[in-house]
């Protein structure tokens, strides 16, 4: 568990709360279901260039579903100097029933110390602090050394295919420099600041179909039964260690999560089976030496299947370093909490800025909330997200 530190929390201005509250009730009322974006690009957009950032968009993807992505620079004054870039995305998942929110989704609504609305903890708070914050920052260093940008884009929550992924193409193949990479996704867990995510495990999913001989159930001699077949082979597959992890990463782990079989009649032995399963994997394993090693025990089990695979993250991993005790520091003044390094979770946009940017890290508010009904972000956490986000600045750029 994250420890206190007796240090209290450096007084803030309430201006920076305030701030993020407008900014953020103002996303919130913009309804971006991926891949709308519903104008929260162009708001930020506004704040960014008037602070003198160059604005471009990279919106990609088909036209039926475009996708909007923004990428936004203000360079420094030292040419040499290191980019920190913000990262995040507009969108959010859709709302479920709508009968089961207590206040309409896309209608911020403040209770009991919190501001609910969806995408208020993933991650439109997030954005909110991180325009803030540079706000700030560039009000007080107006002559800062390192530059700032912002990568954003309207699909994080989809497919991912033509936001994040497409900009990070681009913007490697005409050289763009990027030093250090905060994404904003919501990493804290109990309190602000217990947690940034310092990299993240890989995803690697399959489909396998057993194939069997459809027939009659009291004839079983006659056909050959796909379930009975694979499932000493799946007991395995699930019973298997695939690795014990690292001092970085939890030991990799294996998922069933779909099967179908069966015509849906009790006197049909099925002719094929289904099994949907996923891993997500550390860094002590590939994504080719679970495919091999899967392959050999079904192999072993002498089924006859077939087996399609799609790997949607090769893990990432940001070793301690400048950007994350730039931000543990950050935390500390404003929290007085001692920030965990993790890299527990699902997979996020910044497996896509790693493989472009040396040093990435995820932080944001408390993530208890996400992809739920009646998702909220505490109010208490939005001042000093956004002086958390200010004071990294400071600490790296001037
Ligand atoms: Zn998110």
């Amino acid at each position: 568990m994250p420890t206190i530190a007796n240090t209290a929390p450096a007084p803030l201005s309430d201006h920076w709360a305030d701030e993020t509250l407008t900014l953020l009730e103002a996303l919130i009322a913009r309804p971006s279901v991926t891949p709308q974006d519903a104008g929260c690009l162009e708001l930020i957009g506004e704040r960014l260039s008037a602070l003198g950032f160059a604005l471009e968009r990279m919106d990609g993807g088909p036209a039926e579903a475009r996708v909007s992505n923004l990428w936004a620079l203000k360079p420094g004054t030292d040419p040499e100097g290191e980019i920190l870039v913000f990262a995040g995305h507009t969108d959010v998942v859709p709302t479920g029933d709508l009968n089961h929110w207590h206040s309409d989704p896309f209608v911020p609504s403040i209770r009991d110390g919190k501001l609910y609305g969806r995408g208020a903890a993933d991650m439109k708070t997030s954005l909110a602090a991180m325009v803030v914050a540079v706000e700030h920052f560039v009000r007080k260093h107006a002559k800062h050394r390192g530059g700032i940008a912002f990568l954003l884009t309207s699909d994080e929550e989809g497919p991912a295919l033509h936001g994040t992924k497409l900009c990070v193409e681009q913007l490697r193949a005409r050289g763009q420099r990027m030093d250090y990479c905060i994404v904003g996704e919501p990493t804290s867990v109990q309190q602000l600041g217990d947690t940034v995510k310092n990299g993240r495990r890989g995803s690697l999913s399959g489909r396998l179909r057993v194939l069997g001989v459809q027939g009659h159930v009291a004839y079983p001699q006659l056909a050959r039964n796909p379930v009975h077949e694979a499932a000493a082979a799946l007991a395995e597959l699930v019973a298997t260690s695939w690795d014990s992890g690292n001092a970085h990463f939890p030991a990799t782990s294996f998922q069933i999560s779909n099967v179908q079989a069966g015509t849906g009649a009790g006197n049909v032995i099925p002719g094929d089976f289904w099994v949907d399963f996923n891993f997500r994997f550390s860094t002590e394993s590939t994504a080719e030496s679970l495919k091999s090693r899967v392959h050999a025990l079904l192999d072993a089990h002498q089924l006859r299947y077939e087996l399609s695979w799609t790997l949607s993250g090769q893990p990432f991993l940001t070793p301690v370093g400048t950007l994350s005790q730039a931000l543990s520091a950050a935390i500390l003044h404003h929290t007085g909490v001692q920030t965990e390094l993790s890299t527990t979770g699902g997979t996020s946009d910044g497996r896509f800025i790693a493989t472009l940017c040396p040093q990435v890290v995820e932080f944001g508010p408390l993530n208890a909330s996400i992809h739920k009904i009646d998702e909220y972000v505490p109010l208490d956490q939005l001042g000093p997200l956004a002086a958390i986000y200010a004071k990294t600045l400071e600490n790296l750029l001037l």
